[in-house]
């Protein structure tokens, strides 16, 4: 049975004294907390965190790591609060096993080869410190060796996961003996049968061909000490997963698979590599469209080697691989070499294997950069270490990858521009939330749409994606443009209706012309434009109608006194001013502004005294006979403080059928107070009814509508 002392031991060969001083604090707290804890294997329980931390001193890595490891299952299986492991080990220790619980709880379940991708992806970015991730893969590759004691359907169920997530993750960090021994170890706990048989194969084969396979690797040998090239040739055993993957993905029979032998040849420099190629093919022929330079364009997880097939003797193919010592060490380490090679050096200003780690990526990316390949690793591996994406999940399990900041909005244009353009409020994790929400990893986020509804210009405001944006900007402007020309029309027959005409008087030549000479497209840019306050109703309506052939109106005696009615459902081509709010039955005049349209303000406000009178910038207005909308309007009430008062004035405005937006007290002092309250109305009848009731109420002075 492993102990703590045969761990030190190991540690000793590449960490402090203090370190280990400090791992061995971490596993004597945690085997307190576990106490009484056992495994499904009857063993105590820290077993399983002192096998993580051997494995992951196997990789070498640093002290924090291992504390962690000792660590990992405390906070989510002792009820020992974060907070305490902090106060004993630190943030950063603390940090790694928070992060290794919080993967611990994340659940795969979909079976789409996309969806696992993804979820890939999400867990790496998750695990925002790499270590994270290693630590958790030790875990999982400890629970997969003592898989045997679960229960069969539990064994397949973590097989399939370890399958979907955790070897493809391995993989992309080029973590490849964790990802073989994952892999092995799973196909034995979902596929007895199947793997028995293949071992049983393999090893016949074994027997059988060492003859041969002796005979070329000495005949290897020979040839590159011939040639006085340095050099290591290793025999490659087969994997039963990789074989059984070969067999089912390219329909390989077993045979074909194991006739084929593979060998590896480690040298030391780059220079080497290419020297015992040529070395190799000047002995057996080389197969056409085999070989592959992976050393000037390395694989996405930073592999590098070269890849060759050569006919040997009597027909047999020879795979060889061609790589340096560190290539090696990346091939069976990846990510975990830097902390295994480089850490000679105990002393603390030496950068760290995780800066390392990071840097490595930095320089592979900046390779495959210059090697002119698609910079696919930055769909890959940077995840973890540039976190610039978030992944979340629909209510269905469907994951989706978004750009870091994005909100709730971004998520529904995400799914579709229709549920974008729809969304009127959404929940997460069950949660009703604003539709502002920032999103964070992991989280299950559900749109609720209504149809009917409209996007929000105010969205614009914090949607991060593109496609959010345009979607919403797109709809805004085609909305605003079919609303300005609706005003448009209105105000031109309102206009023509002025002279004493109507649209049906004027020619279709003369529309034509007009189009022409303003260079607009069609009469609807001209309607737009009239709606937007870019051109004057009353222009436009004389210009129609001066070429009329049988003109007989006199441009100079014109009535305009037929006002145009609002409705308050115009749109973004009508809008209300903040500094009068106007209500139906309040006398009202349209401010015709360039670009914006109308602009309705109450006849008494103080911002269009000037423009009165002057029709090239005002339109009298009426309010139509049935309004349905609800109008903003403001009061001010001169309160007496008494206990309760504002619960009153609310339930009278609530009786009287009136909402309250806003309440807020301006000004207050023992005695008195005074308060704002933003209510919306139907009109000013309405508005009458609710302050009838609110001055019952004891204790209100006086009730103001603020204009201006
Ligand atoms: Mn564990």
């Amino acid at each position: 049975m492993p102990t703590i002392d045969a761990l030190s031991d190991r540690l000793s060969t590449y960490l402090s004294t203090e370190q280990i001083h400090q791992v061995r604090r971490a596993y004597f707290y945690a085997e307190q907390a576990h106490t009484g804890q056992r495994r499904r294997s009857g063993e105590p329980y820290i077993i399983h965190p002192l096998a993580v931390a051997n494995i992951l001193a196997g990789m070498r890595l640093d002290h924090q790591s291992l504390m962690a490891a000792m660590l990992h299952d405390v906070i989510e299986d002792t009820g020992i609060p974060k907070i305490a492991l902090s106060e004993q080990f630190g943030d950063v220790v603390t940090e790694l096993v928070d992060g290794v619980s919080k993967l611990t709880h994340i659940k795969f379940e979909s079976k789409e080869e996309q969806q696992a991708e993804n979820f890939q992806k999400m867990i790496l970015a998750m695990a925002k410190d790499i270590r994270v991730m290693l630590v958790k893969l030790a875990d999982r590759l400890h629970n997969l060796r003592t898989l045997g004691a679960l229960r069969p359907d539990k064994r397949r169920r973590i097989g399939r996961e370890t399958l979907d997530i955790y070897a493809p993750v391995a993989h992309r960090l080029g973590l490849n003996s964790i990802r073989v021994e994952m892999e092995e170890l799973c196909f034995d706990a979902m596929y007895p049968m199947r793997s028995g048989m293949i071992r049983k194969a393999v090893t016949n084969a074994r027997g059988n061909r060492k003859e041969l396979v002796d005979k070329i690797a000495n005949s290897l040998r020979s040839r590159l000490k011939e040639e006085n090239l340095p050099s290591r040739v290793l025999g490659r055993e087969k994997h039963m997963f990789s074989i059984y993957s070969k067999m089912k993905v390219q329909r390989k029979s077993l045979n074909e698979i194991l006739d084929v032998y593979g060998f590896r040849i480690v040298v030391e420099s780059v220079d080497m590599c290419y020297r015992v190629l040529g070395a190799v093919h000047n002995l057996y022929k080389p197969i056409p469209g085999r070989f592959k330079d992976y050393i000037a364009i390395p694989k996405t997880n930073g592999y590098q080697s070269l890849h060759t097939t050569l006919i040997g003797i009597s027909g047999v193919p020879i795979e060889i691989q061609i790589r340096t010592e560190e290539m090696d060490a990346m091939a069976n380490h990846g990510i975990a070499s830097h902390w295994l090679y480089k850490s000679d050096s105990n002393n603390e200003n030496n950068t760290n294997g995780s800066q390392r780690a990071q840097k490595w990526v930095q320089n592979l990316m900046e390779l495959q950069q210059s090697a002119g390949s698609p910079i696919e690793f930055i769909e890959h591996v940077k995840v973890d270490l540039f976190p610039d994406e978030i992944y979340v999940f629909s209510p269905k399990g469907r994951i989706f990858e978004l750009p870091k900041g994005s909100t709730t909005v971004d998520f529904a244009y995400a799914i579709h521009t229709d549920v974008g353009n729809s969304c009127i409020a959404c929940r997460i994790d069950r949660q009703l939330a604003p539709l502002s929400s920032k999103l964070q990893n992991g989280q299950t986020v559900q749109i609720v749409t209504a149809p009917g509804a409209q996007p929000n210009p105010a969205w614009l405001s914090f949607v991060v994606t593109g496609k959010a944006r345009s979607n919403i900007r797109h709809f805004l402007k085609n909305q605003r443009r079919s609303e300005s020309i609706n005003l448009g029309e209105r105000l031109l027959h309102k206009a023509l209706a002025s002279l004493d005409k109507s649209i049906d008087d004027v020619d279709q030549d003369r529309i034509d012309q007009l189009i022409d000479e303003t260079s607009l497209l069609e009469f609807d840019d001209i309607l737009e434009d009239i709606g937007l306050g870019n051109r004057m109703a009353s222009l436009v309506a004389r210009r129609l109608l001066v070429a009329n052939r049988d003109t007989d109106i006199d441009l100079e005696s014109v009535s305009d006194d037929a006002p145009l009615a609002i409705k308050g459902t115009e749109g973004l081509a009508v809008s209300f001013a903040r500094c009068c709010s106007p209500i139906p039955g309040d006398p009202i005049l349209g401010n015709v502004s360039s670009g914006r349209g109308l602009v309705i303000h109450t006849e008494t406000c103080k911002n269009v005294q000037d423009i009165q009178g002057n029709p090239e910038k005002c339109v009298i207005l009426s309010w139509d006979k049935d309004i349905n909308s609800e109008f903003s309007v403001e009061l001010r009430l001169y309160l007496e403080n008494r206990k309760g008062v504002v619960a009153d004035l609310a339930s009278a405005i609530t009786q009287a059928d009136a909402n309250i937006e806003g309440i807020s007290v301006e000004d207050r002092d023992a005695k008195l107070s005074v308060t704002q309250i933003q209510l919306s109305v139907q009109g000013r009848k309405h508005l009458a009814r609710v302050i009838r009731r609110l001055r019952t109420i004891r204790g209100v002075n006086k009730i103001v509508r603020i204009k201006n």
